[in-house]
C-alpha cells in the first residue's frame, strides 16, 4: 500500500454547475498548476463534458498539453516568456492573454506569418489591463496605446481581440468595486477605439460569488471548482463539495508511527503547538500529528495504540498496524478528520496552497471509476517535452553534476578504503523524493557507476525506483548524513547541488502608492519599477516567504513584495535597469546570491523539502559533466 490522492470528479462537475447557475454568466474553469493539484486533464475533461465553453491555464505549455490530449474547448493562457515561440501557441489554437505592447507586436507578426501560410484562422487575444493588482497586465497609462495598436492589427486581419481581462486583489468588496470601475473604464475606452470583444472578464472565485458587479460577461473559476472556498463562508448555500482526499498506510518508524508523505511531498511544516484537529484512520480511530518531516508525517494514536503487525519476511517490507490501517491525511468534510481548510489554518496559509503543492509523485485515483488509463495520471516519470519550442516562462532547477560527481567520487574513495564494510549507511545515498527533486533519471547512471548503496525512506519511493530498474534498501529512519551528497544534511550543510532560477516576464514603472498582489499587503512609498517573476507556490516558493524573501536580478538583491501567488511573485526592482527576459536567481551558490539555507529560514521549509517539493512546471537543467568518471 502507498499513499494515494482520491479526486472526486463528480464533485467537480457539480461545483462547476452550481457556480454557473449561481452567477448567471458563463464560467471559465481554471486548471493551471495541474488543476490545483487535482490533475489538469481529468478536470478539464470533466468540465468540458459539463458544457464549459472556455478553460483557462497560466502557461502556454499547459494549454498545448490539453489541446494535444484532445480538448476542443476554447483555451486561454496568459503567462508568457519574452522568448515565447508564439507559433506553437497559435498552432494549438490557444487564446492568448496579452499584457504589453511587446507581446502584442510579437503575436501580431507571428499571426501575419501564419495568415500568409496554409491556415487562415485569426489569432484570438485577450488584452490584459492592470486595474490595481500591480502584477501582469498593462498599466493604465499604456491602455490607450495597447488598445489602439490591437485595433489596428485587428483591422488588418492579423488578430481578433476576443477578450478584455483583468484580475482582482480580493482585498475587500470596496477594493474590488474600485477595480471593477477601473475595468469598466478600460472596456469603455476599448469600445471608443472600435473594439468589440466577445467577453470582458474580471472576477475569479471570490468576487464571482461575493460581488455580482464584478461578473461582466464571464467569471474565471479556480478554487471553488475544486469545492474549496476562497474565503470562509463565501460559498454558503452552493453546496460546494471538496474533491480531494489524501490517504496513506500507517507504518512503524522506529518506536513511532508514520505515513509516507511529508513536506517534500508538499504538506506544510506545522509550528510546534499547532492546532490541526486529529486525523482519522480507516478504523475510525483518531491520531495527532506530531511532526511533518521531509518524507514522513509522524503521528501518535489518541486512543489505544493499534497492535503491531509481525514483521514480514520480505526485508523491504515495512511493518505497520495490525490489521492494516490507512490514515486520512487531508480529508473531505464527511471523512471526519482534518480538511484542506484545517491544514491551511494550522499552517498559517490558504487552502489553495495545501492542494496545489501536493507532489505529482503521489498517485491520483479518480472517482467515479477511471474511464480510461489516461484518467489515472501518475506523474512519474515526468513527461518530457522533446520540442524546442518555448511555451512557458523560464523556471529552472539547475543541478550541478560536477559538484555531485565530485562528492560521489570522494564518498567512493572513502568506501574503498574500508573495503568490505562498504554497505554501511555511512556510504549510502538517499534517493528519496526523486533524489530530493534533482531528478533520479539523470543521476542514476552516476550512482550505478559508483556502486555505492542507495536507500529510500518510503515504500512509494522504493516502488518508483523499481519502475526504473534500480534497487535500493528501504531505510525509513536512515541518518540525515545520507543526504550530504546534495548538500542537504542539516547536521552538516554544504553548498546545495540544486539552484533555482527564473526570468523577468514583465517589467513596469509604477507611481508611488501602487499596491502589489493579493490583499494589497504592500504599497510603493515612491515611484519604482516592478518585475513579475513567474514562480509561485505551485512551483517552488512557499507563501510563507511573504515579507522576508529576496532574489537576485543582475547580481543585485531585490525583495519580493506582496503575497506569493500560485504562479508568480512581484519584485521591487527600485532603480535597477531591468528588462523582460533578464535572469532571476532565486537561490544559488555564487557570491551575492541568496542561498537555499536562507530560503529555508525565511519560509520555515527545510532545504530538503524545498528541493523535493519543486513543482512540475519547473524544468530540470543539468550542468557540468556528462559522465561520472568512474570509468566502468
Ligand atoms: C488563478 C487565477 C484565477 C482563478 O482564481 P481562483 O481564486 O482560484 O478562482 C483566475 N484568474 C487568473 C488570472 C488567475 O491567475
Amino acid at each position: 500500500m502507498i499513499p494515494v490522492i482520491d479526486v472526486d470528479l463528480e464533485a467537480i462537475d457539480r461545483n462547476h454547475r452550481a457556480v454557473r447557475e449561481a452567477v448567471g454568466v458563463p464560467v471559465m474553469p481554471i486548471v493551471k498548476a495541474s488543476g490545483y493539484g487535482h490533475g489538469a486533464l481529468p478536470v478539464a475533461r470533466t468540465v468540458e463534458a459539463g458544457g464549459a465553453g472556455w478553460i483557462g491555464v497560466a502557461d502556454g505549455s499547459e494549454g498545448v498539453a490539453l489541446r494535444a490530449a484532445g480538448l476542443r474547448t476554447r483555451l486561454l493562457c496568459w503567462l508568457h516568456s519574452p522568448t515565447t515561440t508564439w507559433d506553437s501557441l497559435i498552432a494549438a489554437e490557444l487564446d492568448l492573454g496579452v499584457s504589453s505592447l511587446e507581446q502584442l507586436a510579437l503575436i501580431g507578426s507571428a499571426a501575419e506569418h501564419k495568415r500568409r501560410g496554409a491556415h487562415a484562422s485569426t489569432v484570438n487575444v485577450h488584452l490584459k489591463l492592470d486595474t490595481g493588482l500591480g502584477r501582469g497586465g498593462a498599466a493604465p497609462l499604456e491602455w490607450r496605446t495597447l488598445l489602439a495598436q490591437a485595433r489596428d492589427y485587428e483591422r488588418r486581419g492579423r488578430i481578433r481581440v476576443a477578450g478584455i481581462m483583468s484580475h482582482l486583489s480580493g482585498t475587500s468588496p470596496a477594493d474590488d468595486a474600485e477595480q471593477a470601475a477601473e475595468f469598466a473604464r478600460g472596456c469603455e475606452l476599448a469600445a471608443e477605439l472600435g473594439l468589440d470583444p466577445e467577453i470582458r472578464h474580471l472576477a475569479a472565485s471570490g468576487a464571482a460569488l461575493r460581488s455580482p458587479g464584478t461578473r461582466f460577461d464571464l467569471v474565471r473559476l479556480g478554487i471553488a471548482l475544486y469545492g474549496l472556498e476562497p474565503d470562509a463562508g463565501i460559498g454558503a448555500g452552493l453546496g460546494l463539495r471538496p474533491a480531494l482526499r489524501l490517504r496513506g498506510p500507517i507504518q512503524r518508524l522506529g518506536d513511532r508511527w508514520a505515513v509516507g508523505v511529508g513536506s517534500g511531498d508538499g504538506l506544510p511544516p506545522l509550528p510546534a503547538g499547532h492546532a490541526l484537529p486529529p486525523l482519522v484512520d480507516s478504523a475510525g480511530e483518531q491520531w495527532r500529528v506530531d511532526e511533518v518531516t521531509p518524507v514522513h508525517l509522524i503521528v501518535s494514536p489518541l486512543g489505544e495504540p493499534p497492535a503491531i503487525a509481525p514483521r514480514p519476511a520480505d526485508p523491504d517490507a515495512e511493518s505497520g498496524a495490525d490489521p492494516a490501517r490507512e490514515l486520512i491525511v487531508i480529508g473531505r468534510p464527511d471523512d471526519g478528520g482534518a480538511t484542506a481548510d484545517d491544514w491551511a489554518a494550522a499552517a498559517g496559509t490558504i487552502n489553495y496552497e495545501i492542494t496545489t503543492r501536493l507532489s505529482g509523485r503521489i498517485a491520483r485515483r479518480y472517482e467515479p471509476g477511471a474511464p480510461s488509463d489516461e484518467a489515472r495520471v501518475v506523474a512519474w516519470p515526468p513527461i518530457e517535452d522533446p520540442g524546442r519550442a518555448v511555451t512557458s516562462p523560464v523556471r529552472e532547477a539547475v543541478v550541478d553534476l560536477e559538484l555531485f560527481a565530485r562528492r560521489l567520487a570522494r564518498l567512493r574513495r572513502r568506501a574503498d578504503t574500508v573495503g568490505a564494510d562498504r554497505d554501511q549507511l555511512a556510504y549510502a545515498i538517499d534517493v528519496s523524493s526523486d533524489a530530493y527533486g534533482h531528478g533520479l533519471a539523470e543521476l542514476l547512471p552516476f550512482l550505478r557507476d559508483s556502486a555505492l548503496p542507495l536507500i529510500v525512506r518510503t515504500r512509494n519511493d522504493l516502488e518508483m525506483l523499481r519502475r526504473r530498474d534500480a534497487d535500493a534498501r528501504l531505510v525509513p529512519d536512515a541518518p540525515t548524513g545520507t543526504r550530504a551528497i546534495y548538500g542537504l544534511d542539516p547536521e552538516q550543510p554544504l553548498r546545495a547541488t540544486l539552484s533555482l532560477r527564473s526570468e523577468l516576464v514583465h517589467v513596469k514603472r509604477v507611481p508611488a502608492g501602487q499596491r502589489a498582489s493579493y490583499g494589497y499587503e504592500w504599497t510603493a512609498s515612491e515611484p519604482t519599477v516592478l518585475g513579475l517573476v513567474p514562480l509561485g507556490y505551485a512551483d517552488a516558493l512557499p507563501r510563507s516567504a511573504f515579507g522576508r524573501a529576496s532574489v537576485t536580478v543582475g547580481g543585485c538583491p531585490v525583495p519580493i513584495v506582496g503575497r506569493v501567488a500560485m504562479d508568480q511573485v512581484v519584485v521591487d526592482l527600485g532603480g535597477l535597469e531591468a528588462w523582460p527576459g533578464m535572469r532571476v536567481q532565486v537561490w544559488g551558490n555564487e557570491p551575492g546570491e541568496r542561498s537555499l539555507g536562507e530560503w529555508a529560514q525565511w519560509t520555515g521549509w527545510s532545504p530538503e523539502s524545498l528541493c523535493a517539493s519543486i513543482g512540475e512546471r519547473v524544468d530540470r537543467v543539468y550542468i557540468g559533466r556528462k559522465t561520472s568518471g568512474f570509468g566502468q
